[in-house]
């Protein structure tokens, strides 16, 4: 055996053991095991750089070899990555918990084995460079990031923790979301609560890394090839290289590290930058996934708070936030005095158009006058379906004649509007509006009682009118 890496491969089954040499054979020195009893006692041997497992095995199973490896001075640092079935998530558990350093799901996606086995290899020969106190700094970093549950916090600590650790001028994180947009998620430069949106075409060196998945090193911008289109751009920076490493999540760029150092040109990036730098991005793959997932969450659960709050064919607010926000705004109203006023209104001959028409295109005017009133409303108006065809605006700060105002603009519009595949029909609604001012009205269920009974009597004098009660 000469310098090469050696790498054992475990796995009951002969045809997997081949499909791994075949990918591996050239580059490292191969080792192979049927079992978890071999792998122990082979691993033993020959301290392999790297053992690539199987779950699924007789006699002694990938997890409890892995247990027994992780408990030993000897093997404890050779990275594990284990072997599950998609379907047995409980085996990645296990195994993680037994001490594995990754692990990959089967059916084998080949670039991502071999990504991984090199993430780990490089992560085993980095750290066995690196000085006491980069080691010190990292483990710091690692014990800070599993201590931290808010990920937008992961990435700043991991932005600020690398400023005090290298000399840069500029250190951020970037990712592109699902919008295709780069965005800096964390910068040294930046806020806390500020995010960047970057434009790639200026910026060649992520552009290439992301591409690559490899990382980019520019040691001197004014003269690097890659950075000839924005040479005018970069004619100014106050430094002189580039780092950008991919943050590599299974096989796809989940972010980058972006560093500017202000670094001499002859020293360029140094190693030990580099090698912090790939440990960094290593270590906070994790986190920044956790990130993207987090936020995916959160944007789950605002719509899912938002539709709860609305009607689903109007998309207006529905009757239980109408009287959640008329409650509230009563209050607010009677306690700082302020006018508050209430608009109820109903669609005349609504069934009529429902019985000529066919309840689908009565749902669609429906929507269409949702669309209308929210046209007509202002900002700070409420507007809600309150039932059937049936729609309420509260109107804080609003007193009776702006209340009538709206509610005038409203028939107009509504009555003036030409419905799409209802031409020839004119549609109207009565309206009926009450008001708090000066303590006139003792509850919100008396504002609400008030504009219903304005409502009737306007259908009673005729409809398409707008009256008080
Ligand atoms: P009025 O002028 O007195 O209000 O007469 P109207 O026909 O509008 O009133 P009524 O209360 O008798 O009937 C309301 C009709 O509105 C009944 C129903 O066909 C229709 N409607 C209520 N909700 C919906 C809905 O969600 N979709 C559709 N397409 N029609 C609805
Ligand atoms: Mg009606
Ligand atoms: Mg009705």
């Amino acid at each position: 055996m000469g310098t090469k890496k050696k790498i054992l491969i475990v796995d009951d089954e002969p045809f997997f053991r081949e499909i791994l040499k075949d990918i591996f054979n050239e580059q490292f020195d191969i080792i192979e095991a049927e079992d978890g009893d071999e792998a122990v006692s082979l691993s033993h041997q020959h301290l392999p750089d790297l053992i690539i497992m199987d779950v699924e095995m007789p006699r002694k199973n990938g997890i409890e070899a892995c247990k027994i490896l992780k408990n030993e001075i000897k093997t404890r640092k050779i990275p594990i990555i284990l072997f599950t079935a998609r379907t047995k998530k409980k085996d990645m558990v296990l195994g993680l918990k037994a001490g594995a350093d990754d692990y990959i799901t089967k059916p084998v996606y080949i670039p991502e084995i071999i990504a991984r086995v090199e993430a780990h290899l490089r992560t085993k020969d980095h750290y066995s460079d690196l000085e006491y106190k980069d080691l010190r700094f990292l483990l710091e970093v690692t014990e800070n990031i599993s201590a931290i549950r808010n990920p937008m916090a992961i990435l700043r600590l991991i932005v600020e923790k690398m400023e005090e650790i290298i000399d840069v001028a500029r250190c951020s994180i970037i990712s592109i979301n699902d919008k295709g947009e780069t965005i800096v998620k964390a910068s040294n430069d930046l806020g806390w609560h500020e995010e960047l949106i970057l434009d790639l075409s200026k910026y060649p060196e992520i552009q290439k890394s992301f591409e690559s998945k490899q990382a980019v090193i520019i040691n001197d911008i004014k003269n690097d090839p890659l950075m000839d289109t924005v040479r005018e751009q970069t004619k100014n920076l106050g430094y002189n290289s580039i780092i950008v490493i991919p943050v590599v999540k299974k096989e796809s760029v989940i972010g980058t590290f972006f560093l500017r150092t202000v670094s001499p040109i002859k020293d360029g990036i140094t190693d030990r930058v580099y090698k912090l730098c790939q440990l960094i991005a290593n270590i906070s793959a994790n986190a920044l996934e956790n990130a993207i997932l987090f936020e995916s969450v959160q944007e789950a659960q605002e719509y899912f708070e938002e539709i709860s709050i609305r009607d689903g064919l109007t998309s207006l607010y529905n009757h239980r936030h109408f009287y959640d926000r008329l409650e509230e705004e009563f209050s607010r109203a009677s306690r700082y005095g302020s006018p508050l006023s209430l608009v109820f209104f109903d669609i005349d001959n609504f069934k009529r158009i429902n019985d000529l028409y066919g309840h689908t295109r009565g749902d669609q005017i429906l929507k269409k006058i949702g669309q209308l009133i929210k046209s007509v409303a202002r900002e700070s108006d409420i507007p809600a379906r309150y039932g059937g065809e049936e729609f309420a605006i509260i109107l804080p700060n609003t007193a009776k004649e702006g209340a009538f105002d709206l509610a005038n603009r409203m028939h107009s519009i509504i009555r003036n509007h030409k419905f799409e595949n209802l031409p020839d029909e004119q549609i109207t609604i009565s309206s009926g509006v009450s008001t708090l001012v000066n303590k006139n009205v003792q509850s919100f269920n008396e504002l609400v009682h008030l504009a219903d009974n304005g409502m009737y009597t306007a259908k009673h004098q005729g409809k398409d009118k707008v009256l008080q009660a």
